[in-house]
């Protein structure tokens, strides 16, 4: 029996803040939706068809320009879903993951931590060469609501320096780390370092906290809605076990997994 999606969301949150302290990207913040109009940076987008290898240099189409600072959905009346990963851990499970997504004919977003991008720095143009979107979660996935607003712009910096030594680019998506939203001292610091967005979520699938493949896949399908912005992460096999489910359930609901850039354009 379906919840209605209030008390899912409240679920979700809560106990995404017991497993905040594991790993996970969110805690129980919610989102907000401070308008504000948005600048375009370059982006490291993929060309939208047949595009391989890194992007480098490469400008995808631009996002709308009332798009807020602040997205954790998209359009409610299209069929489009994001999945959104949290990026570190095993280079085996990353492959496994865009793997899957690429036989499907979905694609994804893959916000890295920049420590786990010095440790797989082959991971940067494995994820564009599969058409998917990258973006910065932090250097070191610290508690980024606490952090003094210089120690967070070095955090934002160093994962970007990173993307863009990497790729070229910084990316269009900022993640905040162990957060689901920017604080306004974060929002800050993002944008001086160039990001026009910060990127949520409005679906968590409490992957991290390792409950089987089964909840995964049905904390995704349950939950999920025409716009929907998933939070995953590599790194954990319970994710790799339920992704050809949840590819299979998503098509199964016309909804198509695309990146953040293609649900909002
Ligand atoms: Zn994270």
């Amino acid at each position: 029996m379906p919840l209605d999606r209030r008390s899912v969301l409240r679920r979700l949150a809560g106990a995404a803040a017991l497993g905040a302290a594991v790993s996970g990207c969110g805690d129980d913040s919610h989102p907000s939706a401070i308008r504000t109009p948005a600048a375009a940076p370059g982006g490291n987008t993929p060309a939208p068809s047949g595009s391989s290898g890194p992007s480098a240099g490469a400008e995808p189409p631009p996002l709308p320009a009332d798009l807020p600072f602040h997205v954790a959905s998209g359009p409610p009346d299209r069929p489009g879903v994001a999945l959104t990963f949290h990026g570190q851990g095993s280079a085996e499970s990353a492959d496994s993951l865009l793997g899957l997504l690429e036989a499907a004919g979905a694609r994804g977003t893959v916000l890295a931590v920049g420590s786990w991008l010095d440790e797989q720095p082959r991971m940067a143009g494995r994820v564009l060469a599969g058409g998917h979107e990258l973006g910065n979660h932090t250097m070191n996935h610290g508690d980024i609501s606490t952090m003094s607003a210089e120690r967070t712009y070095a955090e934002i910096t160093d994962c970007a320096d990173r993307l863009r030594r990497l790729t070229g680019s910084i990316g269009r998506w900022f993640r905040p780390s162990r957060a689901e939203d920017c604080t306004p001292v974060v929002s800050a610091q993002a944008r001086r370092a160039g990001y026009a967005h910060c990127l949520g979520y409005d679906l968590d699938s409490l992957d991290f906290t390792d409950p089987g493949p089964t909840a995964v896949t049905r904390t995704v399908l349950d939950n999920v809605r025409p716009g929907s912005v998933v939070s995953l992460h590599f790194g954990h096999p319970g994710t790799v076990a339920a992704m050809p489910a949840i590819l299979d359930g998503l098509r199964t609901r016309g909804l198509r997994a695309v990146t953040m850039s293609e649900l909002v354009t």
